[in-house]
């Protein structure tokens, strides 16, 4: 196995002095050097292809027991120094001080056709920033961070990739709704990669200790690396940086909102510096559209995470790294210009992006309307927004009164769908094929462009919780059948016919399909 090794982060950054694998705070230093732990009996579930291309490996080296060991922890690459990074976060909307990868050990950095990937360990156990957690991960949370990481990315947006699924062999105490019933689980290893997984809450923990020298480091460390093209690190250049950020932000949760993804936990360690799409925990997709759903139980009571308000937490976080920042800017002009920049662009990015949901490509000053009036309705009876979005492409602007019987599949309750809510849908399809008729596409071609925009297949709850449970039972065969159809969720894949279909009922409130908690 041939890896073409470039460390930096571990090179060029503040290291903790102390080597000892204790929790404890750690000031000065962006991390601490920490060993895997050697699990029981690892397994290998499931590589990707593509990301061992990626880092510059062969099918070979993935059935090597060189692969199996050093992806699962057992095993460190000689001229290898594996860390936990440190970093603090808001949780929730309150300060958390110190968090930190808890179970979370990079290995090292590979660079690869011009790119640089860091391969991380998610569940590989215990670091300082353990707090008072295992460091381990569960099969079920693993399942689900490896398979939606990858369909996330296939679906065009920003995201940490996975490498490879496995067990470790050892054995996880969890409890999964924190309601006492505690169970053993099988534990299990991803190996994680992204360019950088720095986050918001790695220059908060700085800007929270008044420690501006390291936040100065880490900052013009992040710039050089990772922003190079916005030139020498200088006042300007963090103006610029933190537009940057801001911009691709915004930009990853336009796509959560176009393919209805909902993440779950947005706090501000769980916010990639890059505009990743980072941390796969209680998250889950909108089956019927709604604005106030959220898959998180812990977040039910307030639900600050729902689908509808990803872009306002979004701005918030924003907000909170803009504090972080402003000891080296000293100036608030700047960075408060970026933030309103941010509303602005929400309200025109988001009108756009419903637009090409919709096939729409001129501007046209009733759109927003148009919009607003379907929102309105889709909320008024459950209703599948993937489904009813990908059959809208069947749409005929001449047979406007056709429009309910084409996105019919989408209804969760047919007969309700009936009275007061059918005058509406039916209005609604006639002033949308008259809008239509001012756009110069054929319905065939317009069928074509909303096809690339909504996609076909995305990653339901249920659908990974059937790959878990058959997992648990030794049988990996789900696994890699929803891993295979997401990689084109765009494409008709008539194959898979049988995942383009509605939630079904047994999963409405079962725990890991509707119901998730940060338990993982
Ligand atoms: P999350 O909400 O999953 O992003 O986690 C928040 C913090 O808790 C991070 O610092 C994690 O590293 C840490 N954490 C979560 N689960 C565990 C665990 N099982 N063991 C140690 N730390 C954990
Ligand atoms: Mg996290």
């Amino acid at each position: 196995m041939k890896l073409n090794i470039k460390d930096k982060f571990n090179k060029k950054l503040p290291a903790d002095p102390i080597l000892e694998n204790t929790r404890r705070q750690v000031s000065k230093a962006c991390f601490s050097n920490v060993l895997p732990k050697q699990t029981a009996k690892p397994e290998l579930l499931h590589v990707s292809p593509e990301m061992l291309e990626n880092i510059g490996l062969s099918d070979a080296d993935a059935k090597s027991d060189a692969f199996l060991r050093v992806f699962t922890g057992n095993e460190v690459l000689t001229n290898t120094k594996p860390y936990a990074m440190c970093y603090g976060g808001h949780q929730f909307g309150n300060w958390a001080g110190q968090l930190g990868d808890g179970r979370a050990i990079n290995l090292f950095e590979v660079e690869h056709n011009h790119k640089n990937w860091v391969l991380q360990l998610k569940g590989a156990g215990e670091t300082p920033y353990s707090r008072t957690a295992d460091g381990l991960a569960v099969l079920r949370s693993s399942v689900r961070e490896y398979l939606c990481s990858e369909a996330i990315y296939h679906l065009g947006i920003p995201t940490t990739r996975a490498l490879s699924l496995a067990l470790s062999g050892d054995q996880v105490l969890r409890d999964i709704m924190y309601d006492g019933n505690s169970a053993y689980e099988k534990g299990a290893i991803v190996c994680r990669t992204a360019e950088s997984f720095l986050r918001f809450g790695s220059y908060q923990i700085f800007g929270a200790r008044q420690d501006e020298e390291t936040l100065k480091t880490l900052v013009d460390y992040t710039i050089r690396n990772h922003f190079s093209r916005l030139g020498k690190p200088s006042k300007e250049t963090y103006i610029a940086f933190f537009k940057e950020v801001s911009n691709r932000t915004l930009d990853m949760i336009i796509h959560w909102q176009r393919v209805g993804f909902v993440h779950g936990v947005m706090n501000t360690d769980n916010m990639s510096i890059l505009g990743l799409t980072i941390d796969y925990g209680p998250y889950g997709w909108l089956e019927g559209y709604e604005y106030g759903w959220t898959p998180n139980t812990t977040d039910r009571q307030h639900k600050r995470y729902r689908y509808g308000n990803q872009p306002n937490i979004g701005l918030w976080n924003l907000l909170q790294l803009a504090n972080a920042m402003y000891p080296l800017i000293e100036d608030a002009e700047p960075l408060e210009a970026v933030l309103n920049q941010y509303k602005t662009d929400f309200e025109t990015r988001l009108l756009n992006m419903m637009r090409s949901k919709l096939g729409l490509h001129i501007e046209d000053e009733n759109d927003q309307k148009l919009i607003l009036e379907l929102e309105d309705i889709l909320h008024s009876t459950e209703t599948d927004m993937t489904i009813f979005f990908r059959n809208l492409g069947n749409f005929k602007k001449s047979e406007a009164l056709k429009g309910l019987i084409i996105i019919q599949d989408a209804f969760y309750k047919t007969e309700e769908v009936v009275g007061n809510i059918q005058k509406r849908w039916n209005e609604w399809f006639e002033n949308y094929a008259d809008r239509l008729k001012k756009e110069t596409f054929s319905d065939e071609e317009r069928k074509e462009k909303m096809n690339t925009t909504n996609p076909k297949y995305v990653l339901r709850n249920y659908m990974a919780q059937l790959a878990i449970d058959d997992a648990d039972k030794g049988d990996y065969k789900l696994i890699d059948e929803l891993f295979q159809m997401l990689k084109k969720p765009y494409d008709e894949q008539l194959e898979y016919q049988k995942w383009f279909a509605k939630r079904p009922d047994w999963a409405r409130d079962k725990v890991g399909c509707s119901m998730l908690s940060c338990s993982s």
